[in-house]
């Protein structure tokens, strides 16, 4: 790990947060779910300097803070977030390419860095295809297929520490596994990352699309899947399947009939609705088949925060 900066000093600039820090931001209306309550604090910086300004903010205010990309992993409480809400996709999507190498930053659209990575000859995304994330979110997720996953084109990721620190982590280092990585351990921001291009792998996108659309209810918002498939057997929508529970309501959530490991949202679901079929699920699927769901999603809690 090597460190770019060393800790900030300069002053907050009370006029840079004014600006970039918003009060009472429905979180609702920043994840896929489209539940959530408000953000007390809802920050969208345009440097870095001003993240940086943000934290300590947060740090001076006692305030809990969460980074939040395109929110398409995401179950906030319905009472919504004691702290400060980051968001970096407004202002840190920088995509570029120099030769075999792409440098992105966390709040580009995977989508987008995509369609750029093809208008330039690489496909090494493409088995990505469909998945709703920026690139914070990919990276910290892991976000993937059953065939590949991003970690495989990380060089590095650069994070921002609690501290100010800029570092720099190669790929080992991001302890990459299946939908992990460090960054769901550490209090760290991702702010860019650069990957190899020029894989061999070539992955067919519109037919993976087409399974998604056959196979995942699209059209509704939802998080994608709730719950990681165990390491061995059946995969969670399939234990799901087998329990009964496709098409099971709570309040204005579903266990999708389509595929059961996703919840969708019908109109009016609250994330308490959510909880309860998730919990409901993971209860009915540990007495049948023995085996304990984890999840996928990141279940945001007010109860954990300082
Ligand atoms: C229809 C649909 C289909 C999906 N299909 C797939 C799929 O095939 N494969 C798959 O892997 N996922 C899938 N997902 C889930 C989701 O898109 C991925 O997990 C994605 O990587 C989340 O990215 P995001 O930017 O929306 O993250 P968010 O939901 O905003 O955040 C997810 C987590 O990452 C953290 N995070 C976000 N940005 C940063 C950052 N800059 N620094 C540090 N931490 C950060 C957040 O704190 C949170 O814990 C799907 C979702 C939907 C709605």
């Amino acid at each position: 790990m090597i460190t770019l900066t060393q800790q900030f000093t300069k002053p907050i600039s009370k006029t840079s947060l004014q600006e970039v820090i918003r009060r009472d931001v429905a979180l609702s209306q920043h994840t896929s779910f489209k539940v959530g309550g408000p953000a007390d604090y809802f920050a969208s910086p345009r440097s870095l300097d001003e993240l940086r300004d943000v934290l300590a903010f947060a740090e001076a205010q006692g305030l809990s803070r969460i980074v939040l990309g395109n929110g398409t992993n995401s179950l906030f409480p319905d009472a919504g977030f004691r702290g400060v809400v980051i968001q970096l996709t407004r202002n840190f999507g920088t995509i570029r390419i120099d030769e075999d190498r792409l440098t992105a930053q966390a709040g580009a659209s995977l989508g987008a860095a995509m369609g750029y990575l093809r208008v330039k000859g690489f496909y090494d995304f493409d088995g990505l295809v469909g998945i709703p994330a920026s690139m914070g979110g990919a990276l910290a997720m892991n976000a993937g297929i059953p065939e590949f996953s991003i970690s495989e084109r990380v060089r590095h990721v650069t994070v921002l520490a609690k501290d100010g620190v800029l570092l720099r982590l190669n790929q080992e280092e991001c302890d990459y596994s299946y939908r992990r990585s460090i960054f769901q351990k550490r209090d760290w921001i991702i702010v860019g990352a650069e990957f190899q291009l020029g894989g061999e792998r070539r992955f067919d996108s519109e037919a993976l699309l087409q399974r998604r659309r056959d196979r995942q209810p699209i059209q509704s918002p939802s998080a994608g899947c709730i719950f990681k498939n165990p390491p061995n057997g059946p995969g969670a929508g399939k234990l799901i399947d087998l329990s009964g529970l496709k098409g099971l309501k709570c309040g204005g959530a579903m266990i999708s009939p389509l595929h059961a490991n996703f919840i969708v949202n019908t109109g009016e679901a609250s994330a308490q609705d959510i909880l309860q079929l998730i919990d409901f699920a993971k209860e009915r699927v540990y007495k049948e088949f023995s085996v304990e769901l984890q999840l996928e999603v990141a279940v945001v809690s007010n109860a954990n925060l300082r």
